[in-house]
């Protein structure tokens, strides 16, 4: 049985922080979806969802392993139409673990044989923060070193 994850988040936009877990859990796991978790209906996004796939498909381009996925419904059901077994998400810091940790105690309840598989962010990521990065280039600074496509 192929072991597959989905990868969910707003990725608003996508950065290097994310690409590091994409390619770790591709140690683990045979795919990785990208979840992009996206209501069409709440236009509450900075960074347009057709370009962020773009640019997603655009890193991962030579890697058929990695795929990606625009969802808006419960990642919990989401997963159980793709096949996937695991639900993989990164953490930074306590606050992500606290916030982590209920998300992941519903999702078992809404699941439960979906199993959620924690990453811990390589140091040299650990301070990329996608909202900090949102408002760096609100104000025209340059955040191309924390993404890994060029904007
Ligand atoms: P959400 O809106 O669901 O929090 P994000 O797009 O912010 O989605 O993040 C998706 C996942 O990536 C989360 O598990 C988050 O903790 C993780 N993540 C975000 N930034 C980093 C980073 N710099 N290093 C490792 N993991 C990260």
């Amino acid at each position: 049985m192929k072991k597959i994850a989905i990868f969910p988040g707003s990725f608003d936009p996508f950065t290097k922080g994310h690409e590091d877990i994409v390619l770790r859990g591709l140690k683990i796991f045979d795919e990785v979806i990208i979840g992009i978790g996206y209501n069409s209906s709440k236009h509450t996004r900075y960074f347009e969802i057709d370009w962020m796939v773009k640019k997603i498909e655009e890193t991962f381009a030579d890697n058929n392993r990695i795929k990606t996925l625009v969802y808006n419904e419960l990642t919990a059901e989401i997963a159980k139409k793709i096949g996937a077994g695991y639900l993989l998400r990164g953490l930074r810091n306590t606050t992500d673990f606290e916030y982590e940790n209920s998300i992941s105690q519903v999702n078992r309840y809404l699941n439960e044989k979906l199993e959620t598989v924690f990453l811990i962010t390589s140091p040299e990521y650990a301070a990329i923060n996608s909202s900090i990065i949102r408002e760096v280039h609100k104000y025209n600074g340059d955040v191309s070193d924390f993404l890994p496509y060029k904007i």
